[in-house]
């Protein structure tokens, strides 16, 4: 009864049109988080098809997955725990991103030939090796590599997307970082910044290769501009059948607390998606004390009509005030899709719940089934 409809084509030419726009630097499709909720086997599978030099995911589980389905292209994999074993990647042929010292000598430990490729922090303040660090972790790494014990593939950076300036800022000390690898006796063949915001709009930021994640998932990373301005599909519907359907009286109470009480008689469809499964609790409809929604609900399709979210969203369940119209159990709300079928976008709920859609697609939970359109 709960769907989310992924359509592989959407994925492939996503990724097309991407790929038109950074040449000729090279392509990374990022799959962690389950393909930002779309599904990480099939999206990358889907990627492969259409040609992506590699693929990027954040722990070294999602990376051996992708090798346990069959999956043979190059795999990044970038976020490591202190006591990380790298054995099993280095074996299945996963890069390994490096942050620290210690992270190298782990690498460098596996008794295999490990290819790494080193973080560097440029100014985002997360993982990477600090510039006071760099010259140390980047002399012990030639050390390794003239032993065999490592390949350094790749120098990498993430921009933080505060402003053109700071962005270009970003760049400046990343080839900085780039010189000291050389100065160092390093090789690495992959320089890559930039995600999909880098990537469309500091060319600068593309060096060797750009890390696309919402981008193929054809969503907007950007506030002003929207996916078909990008010339990018969404790739998600997510929908779920009407479970219920009643008339209630004017004045009846809606949901946990009654933060919505109906204005005149009318029709309450219930659609089987709450919190549990990603549905933001945040895209409630909040009334006032007289009744009038200070916040209307995040918006909803069915049969081609557009409505609202009335009262709290629930752990599995929400409520839809249809007026007078002709709803029936059986018929399906589309909470968010492709905006140019008619259907709200992902963009619209994270308007409704003051996040981003990112956050929208990527906690659509398991008990939602991916259904794939090939
Ligand atoms: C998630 C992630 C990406 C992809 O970012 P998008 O904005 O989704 O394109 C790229 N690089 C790193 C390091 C990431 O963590």
């Amino acid at each position: 009864m709960r769907e989310a409809r992924i359509d592989l084509g959407a994925i492939r030419s996503n990724i097309a049109t991407l790929r038109s726009a950074v040449s000729p630097a090279a392509l990374m499709v990022v799959v962690k988080a389950e393909g930002y909720g779309h599904g990480a086997i099939e999206a990358a599978k889907a990627a492969v098809d259409a040609g992506t030099d590699w693929l990027g995911v954040v722990d070294l589980a999602e990376a051996l997955a992708l090798r346990e389905a069959g999956i043979t292209i190059p795999i990044l994999a970038w976020l490591h725990g202190e006591d990380a074993d790298f054995t099993a990647a280095v074996a299945a042929n996963i890069d390994v991103g490096v942050s620290s010292l210690g992270q190298l000598e782990r690498a460098a430990a596996t008794g295999g030939l490990a290819q790494i490729q080193i973080k560097v922090d440029t100014g985002l303040s997360r993982n990477g090796v600090e510039e006071r660090e760099s010259a140390a972790l980047f002399e012990r790494a030639a050390a390794h590599e003239r032993a065999g014990r490592v390949r350094v593939r790749g120098l990498w950076s993430h921009l933080a997307n505060a402003g053109e300036a700071e962005d270009l800022e970003q760049v400046r000390r990343f080839t900085l970082f780039v010189d000291a690898a050389r100065d160092a006796g390093l090789t690495p063949e992959l320089r890559h910044l930039a995600a999909t915001a880098g990537a469309l709009r500091v060319p600068e930021s593309r060096f060797d290769l750009v890390r696309i994640g919402v981008g193929v998932y054809g969503l907007s990373p950007f506030e002003d501009a929207s996916s078909a301005e990008l010339g990018l599909r969404p790739a998600m519907e997510l929908s779920a059948e009407i479970i219920s359907v009643k008339r209630v009286p004017a004045g009846a109470g809606v949901s946990y607390g009654y933060a919505y009480r109906t204005s005149a008689e009318t029709t309450l469809a219930l659609v089987p998606l709450g919190y549990a499964d990603g549905i933001p609790r945040h895209a409630s409809s909040v009334a006032g004390k007289t009744g009038a929604a200070d916040r209307p609900g995040a918006p909803v399709s069915i049969n081609g009509r557009a409505y609202r979210v009335c009262g709290r969203v629930a752990m599995d369940q929400f409520v839809v005030d249809v007026g007078d119209d002709q709803v029936r159990v059986g018929d399906r709300a589309i909470l968010f899709g492709d905006p140019t079928t008619g259907v709200p976008s992902a963009d619209d709920w994270a308007d409704a719940a003051d996040t981003i859609n990112y956050e929208i697609v990527t906690r659509i939970g398991p008990r939602v089934t991916r259904v794939f359109v090939p």
